[in-house]
């Protein structure tokens, strides 16, 4: 019986890492810095992984590198395409948690939808990846991984895309993986996807946005506000209660954008709760002062969620109102929701599984997951 070499646990993984760490990573085996370069080629361009396959590397080299060295790549262990041509992709780490990541064609670009997390913490009471709770942060690799597995699923290497953390996970609450992901889909040698194509949307963690406002490398931002007063947003969007919406309105009112970028609000659409006339003049209050645009989110209806979607005519009414103040307002129009790719109703699998009775009809079955 062949024994599996236990090497391969060592292996450092050149999907964690920004070109510069594997340039000197290289550079301590006595390689030179330009191999890095030629390796990140290979992985985010051409979606090769295996160093073996790396034709314009030595073949010494080729051999060094496979025994230093793996490119780790999600799993796809599940792929479901909506009647609109959104693809939802399931993905099994290493560590078998599962998430989801979705394409979303023509808006009129193409739109790939990352994770940062698997579950999240942030609890969001119409939001259904609230309800598995945070389960733990995605690496770097992991996050950027996602677009090489779209990349290659949707045959799409070489095109260009667009990508909006909205995905499951709230990215400010993984600040320094999502932002070393963002480093790496950014690099000249690889994907090279400029920050003007990659929007990052946040429920407001205040003193990680404060952070973002420093970075060199900014991404547009999107808040989810969904409320337009503190009460309301305390059970809407707990973390409200640690960073108010007052708070998180003049974070943004200080946020440094260029000429012609604006912060996008996005406000989901809850039935008679915070879609009335009031609501909508109110908002229009609450952004006075700041370069920003309303994304109106009428609510992806799930079970479980105690909430309803409102009719389209309040929608449009609520719109109209902004729109007479000046206010830029756009409605999402929800795509993929016949197979739950839509924003809010991503959640996996395993979770479901994990539900107590779930779990008992499988321990009685003898299918118990092991974890
Ligand atoms: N954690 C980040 C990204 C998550 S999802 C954030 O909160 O911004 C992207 C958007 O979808 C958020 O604005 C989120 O509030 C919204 N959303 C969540 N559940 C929804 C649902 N059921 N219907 C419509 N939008 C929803």
């Amino acid at each position: 019986m062949a024994l599996t070499p236990r090497v391969t646990l060592n292996r450092l993984d050149v999907a964690e890492l920004e070109l510069d760490e594997l340039e000197t990573h290289l550079g301590g085996a006595g390689v030179p810095k330009f191999h890095g370069r030629q390796v990140f080629q290979w992985i985010y361009r051409r979606g090769v992984t295996d160093f073996e396959a790396m034709t314009d590397l030595g073949r010494e080299l080729r051999s060094q590198l496979s025994r230093d060295l793996v490119v780790a790549t999600p799993e796809l262990v599940g792929r479901e395409t909506s009647t609109d041509g959104t693809t939802k992709l399931l993905l099994r780490l290493a560590d078998g948690h599962r998430i989801e990541s979705v394409f979303i064609p023509d808006t009129p670009s193409q739109t790939f939808c990352l994770s940062t997390q698997v579950g999240c913490a942030m609890k969001c009471a119409f939001c259904l990846t609230g309800k598995m709770g945070i389960v733990r942060n995605l690496t770097a690799g992991e996050i950027v991984g996602q677009v090489r597995v779209l990349l290659r699923e949707l045959g799409m290497l070489g095109d260009r895309f667009n990508i909006v953390l909205m995905g499951m996970g709230e990215p400010l609450h993984n600040y320094d993986a999502t932002m070393k992901a963002l480093r790496i889909l950014a690099d000249d040698h690889g994907l090279a996807v400029s920050p003007r194509r990659i929007t990052l949307s946040t429920v407001g963690v205040l003193p990680a946005l404060e952070r973002l406002a420093t970075e060199p490398f900014m991404p547009n931002l999107a808040i989810s506000l969904h409320s337009t007063t503190e009460d309301q947003r305390d059970l809407l969007v707990p973390i409200n209660r640690k960073y108010g919406l007052k708070e998180l309105l003049d974070a943004c009112r200080r946020f440094p954008l260029k000429r012609r970028e604006r912060i996008t609000f996005e406000y989901v659409m809850l039935n008679e709760v915070n879609d009335t006339p009031e609501d909508a003049r109110r908002l229009v209050r609450l952004l006075h002062g700041i370069k920003g645009k309303v994304n109106l989110l009428p609510l992806n209806e799930a079970a479980g969620i105690p909430f309803e979607r409102p009719s389209d005519a309040r929608v449009n009414r609520f719109a109209e109102i902004l729109a007479q103040h000046g206010v830029t307002v756009s409605v999402r129009r929800s795509r993929g929701r016949d197979i739950r790719a839509a924003c809010g109703q991503l959640i996996t699998e395993s979770t479901r599984n994990a539900a107590p009775g779930r779990q008992l009809a499988q321990l009685m079955a003898g299918t118990a997951p092991t974890r």
